[in-house]
């Protein structure tokens, strides 16, 4: 059984005797386990990011350009590898977890443009002999904490942003399934990067507080439930720390009238099944407008009937089982708390067994029909393959009912009406906002992050909000002696 330990200083070792279980959700079997960190672990990682720190800042953004441009080779290489580690542990299919890796090799790819990022502005006779320019610096230590869902992707959202930007970081990664992390850092090392610029630190919330509250660590990014996001910002803030706080999600899938109903039922049936609709811009919510209620739910409910669910190994499977028993669990006590509140159970996906994996954390896909906003299913995160149809009689009440909600992740809109898909665009108080797509996911270098509920902080993800982030702003006024007339000013200097 595989031990899973911190990754420190170019090494994977720890001191902590407590160890945490690693399962297989696929067979519901142990396989391996987990080191849970304590203070003795996490000095060692906090002595080693502040001494790369001091190395890896004067390092011209030229040189950690080329190192972050041959871990992008490296990844390339090994993106079966580590869609491999992610399918045994978090169970989405293969296919899934390799574009997932993609997707966050796609920002090692914009962080390899970091000397261009980094330019500054320069403005010359701001004064009579006076230039004044703006650059932006490294932070320090920084540090992020990421959920179980995407354990390539979403850490590749912060640390190669946060590393070409002349920081050292410190993942901590979800205990669930904290093997990618340790391979992602050990193919940076691979690739040239400096011991002790990016290290793992494995643990539980007894970890995540040490992160909240030393003094060295300048910066924290947070991707996980909305709880959690709100208590790190809170504790981050309270520490003087930046900290941009990604929280839960309910996204919702306006269908308008003539939309095109293929499309829209092939977009929702990916949205909200896929990986088991363990997404945070999963789509749990179709919304639909007017007259296309009924046959948009028999053409759901006829395509999800005939969805795979399998365990990654099977090369059929469209979609893997959930994290964990309790998951499980809590999934299924939302869709018996649907059934109980009056809403229409279409499609039920208890008692999913699949032969031979008959422990597996299965719950096959769940589809619910006049559902209304009172209702727990369609107010909380269920964060499984649950989708809630809501009809609504117009276009102004499906925008009401995607801004009355808490969290502002994402929404689509399937139309072929160019007015109303921009008045959608511009109207919907939402993050990310797709017109006839169903999971507007922005690229790298564009950024990531919801509104609301969904997001503590000011700044998004990567792209040019990430390298706002883990920099810092000094503007620069100066003259050459020679220019400067004799004799103090005592008035504001002004043109
Ligand atoms: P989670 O909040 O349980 O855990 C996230 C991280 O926080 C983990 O590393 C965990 O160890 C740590 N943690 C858990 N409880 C903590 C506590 N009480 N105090 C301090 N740290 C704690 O989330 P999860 O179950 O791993 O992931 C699923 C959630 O993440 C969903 O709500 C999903 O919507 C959200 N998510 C959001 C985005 C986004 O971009 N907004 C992306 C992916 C996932």
């Amino acid at each position: 059984m595989k031990k899973i330990k911190n990754y420190i200083n170019g090494t994977n070792t720890s001191y902590s005797s407590e160890y945490l279980a690693i399962e297989d959700p696929s067979k519901g079997e142990i396989i391996g386990e987990v080191v849970l960190s304590d203070e003795k672990d996490f000095n060692d990682i906090i002595r080693s990011s502040e001494k790369a720190f001091l190395e890896w800042s004067q390092v011209t953004p030229l040189k950690r350009s080329r190192i972050i441009s041959k871990y992008k080779d490296v990844i390339e290489r090994n993106i079966e590898v580590l869609a491999k580690i992610i399918s045994e542990e978090h169970g989405k299919t293969l296919d899934d977890a390799k574009g997932s890796v993609i997707r966050g090799l796609e920002v090692v790819e914009f962080a390899c443009g970091i000397p261009h990022l980094l330019k500054g502005e320069f403005s010359q006779n701001v004064g009579a002999n006076i230039d004044s320019w703006s650059i932006r610096q490294p932070l320090g230590v920084t540090a992020g904490i990421t959920p179980f869902n995407f354990p390539a992707m979403v850490p590749m959202w912060m640390y190669p942003i946060s590393i070409a930007c002349g920081n050292s970081f410190i993942l901590k990664p979800s205990e669930k399934d904290p093997s990618c992390a340790i391979k992602l850092a050990e193919l940076f090392s691979e690739s040239g990067l400096p011991d002790g610029v990016f290290n793992i630190i494995n643990g539980d919330k007894k970890v995540v507080d040490m992160i909240l509250n030393h003094n060295s660590i300048t910066a924290i990014s947070f991707v996980g439930s909305t709880p959690v996001a709100k208590y790190i910002y809170e504790q981050s803030a309270r520490n003087g720390k930046r900290v941009q706080a990604l929280g839960g999600a309910k996204n919702h899938l306006v269908v308008m009238p003539d939309a095109n109903l293929n499309q829209a039922v092939d977009g929702i049936i990916g949205a909200a099944y896929g990986s088991a609709g363990e997404r945070c811009m999963a789509v749990s919510v179709a919304v639909a407008v007017g007259n296309i209620a009924d046959e948009l739910i028999e053409n759901i409910n006829n395509k999800a009937l005939t969805l795979k669910v399998a365990p990654w190994t099977d090369k059929n499977s469209e979609m893997g089982p959930v994290i964990s028993k309790d998951h499980k669990i809590k999934i299924e006590e939302y869709i018996q708390s649907g059934v109980d509140s009056g809403a229409n159970l279409v499609l039920d996906g208890r008692n999913c067994k699949i032969q031979g994996y008959e422990n597996g954390y299965f719950v096959g896909p769940t589809l619910f029909d006049n559902v209304s906003p009172e209702m727990d299913i369609y107010k909380d995160e269920i964060f499984g393959p649950v989708l809630s149809v809501v009809r609504v009689k117009n276009y102004e009440d499906a925008l009401k009912l995607v801004n009355d909600h808490k969290f502002g992740n994402g929404t689509s809109i399937y139309t072929s009406d160019g007015e109303v898909s921009r008045h959608f665009t511009t109207n919907s108080k939402i993050g990310m906002v797709g017109v006839n797509v169903p999971i507007p996911v922005p690229m790298a270098f564009h950024s990531f992050g919801g509104w609301k509920q969904s997001l503590f902080g000011d700044h998004s993800m990567h792209g040019s909000e990430g390298v706002k982030f883990y920099t810092k702003l000094k503007t620069v006024t100066s003259r050459w002696p020679n220019s400067i007339k004799s004799g103090p000013e005592f008035k504001m200097p002004t043109n």
